[in-house]
């Protein structure tokens, strides 16, 4: 009723669901006739990150920086999308009446957050992101905004990440105690295991890492892009009874089938927020639970909201009624949005990385 009753020239500011709306597809702007981060497949799509619960394939166009259309070929084939164009770094892009900006997110190689502007009103999608300093990726930019969308995969107070240096020593300390022992870790074939190649040779470890094969093609993509990583050796092919004392990384999922253990006596390790739950350790079999994240923890979320200035919090996807609940106690406008379909350090992640592995 009230839609009816507005003018509706231009320049009237938009109430923010006018500018953006859940949907079963993913977020939608109206006015430029766009997704992002769309879980079913649409005619245009902005794509945050390359993650699989974000970028699928099908989508008739798609826009998103030139290192996640690169991942989503390679995960999905040169025909991925129909069309594709190239985002760069702040560079606004006008669609109708609506401005938008890619800005890193600091979560993954090529992760962006996305501004989207229009008469005076902008909303800032942060997809998936982290403020803790990667090597691998360029660093989260705090931009002001009206209304801030963010993620809460790990949105409880209970969350808390230490520093990823700090986990990657005790790696490091466990492999110098039993040099008889291979160190498999498990490690998101997209990001987690390249930060962790990163954070091991920033630890002046030298010997040549070993990787599954469902982690190679994006780690030769990375190396592509200029990211210090070292020497790193296929497994398949190697007598892994010759591999006592070595670092092995390879996809969650691998650490635990017949993959892994082949190798002499294993020691299993797992990179994940998720290890900062004891008992996620041990129901996984994890001796070794590193807790290194690739998503903002909880004080990183709640400085992360204060920063950029928004009156007005929607959380997408995650631990949301608790950051729902924190924003009111600090006097901000907050929503859940209930968007279905995302959460990469949950189960949908490990799925795609399941089926990656039975490829490799
Ligand atoms: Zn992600
Ligand atoms: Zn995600």
């Amino acid at each position: 009723m009230a839609d009816a009753m507005r003018p509706a020239g231009l320049g009237v500011r938009w109430r923010p669901s006018e500018l953006l709306l859940p949907t079963p597809a993913g977020l939608y702007c109206p006015p430029a006739d766009i997704h992002i981060d769309p879980v079913r497949p649409v005619a245009r799509a902005l794509i945050t990150h390359g993650h699989s619960d974000h970028a699928r394939a099908g989508h008739g166009a798609v826009l998103a920086t030139r290192e996640t259309l690169a991942i989503m070929a390679l995960r999905y084939g040169e025909g991925f999308a129909g069309s594709r164009q190239v985002a760069l770094p702040g560079e606004a892009i006008r669609i109708g009446e609506v401005e938008f900006r890619f800005l890193p997110a600091g979560h993954v190689l090529g992760s962006a957050q996305i501004a989207v502007e229009s008469r005076g009103l902008r909303i800032v999608a942060s997809g998936d992101y982290k403020r803790e300093r990667d090597p691998t990726c360029a660093p989260f930019e705090p931009v002001p905004c009206d209304i801030f969308i963010t993620e809460a995969t790990f949105g409880l107070p209970v969350f808390r990440h230490p520093p990823a240096a700090g986990e990657v020593a005790k790696l490091l300390e466990s492999v110098r105690l039993f040099p008889e022992r291979t160190h498999i870790v498990g490690a998101y074939s997209l990001g987690k295991a390249q930060r962790l190649m990163a954070l091991i040779r920033e630890a002046g470890y030298e010997r040549p890492i070993y990787i599954h094969g469902a982690v190679e093609k994006i780690t030769a993509f990375y190396r592509e892009e200029g990211v210090p990583l070292g020497e790193t050796r296929l497994v398949a092919g190697q007598d892994r009874k010759a591999l006592g004392g070595e670092i092995v990384i390879c996809p969650p999922s691998a650490t635990q089938d017949l993959w892994a253990r082949r190798f002499p006596d294993p020691v299993t390790a797992f990179a994940s927020g998720w290890m900062r739950i004891r008992a996620r350790a041990r129901q996984k079999g994890v001796e070794l639970p590193m807790v290194v994240s690739d998503h903002a923890d909880w004080d990183d979320l709640l400085a992360t909201i204060r920063e950029v200035g928004a009156g007005e919090i929607w959380v997408t996807h995650g631990e949301a009624d608790a950051l729902v609940h924190w924003c009111g106690t600090a006097g901000l406008r907050a929503r859940p949005l209930h968007l279905v379909g995302y959460g990469d350090e949950g189960e949908a992640e490990t799925e795609a990385e399941a089926a990656d592995a039975l490829e490799a």
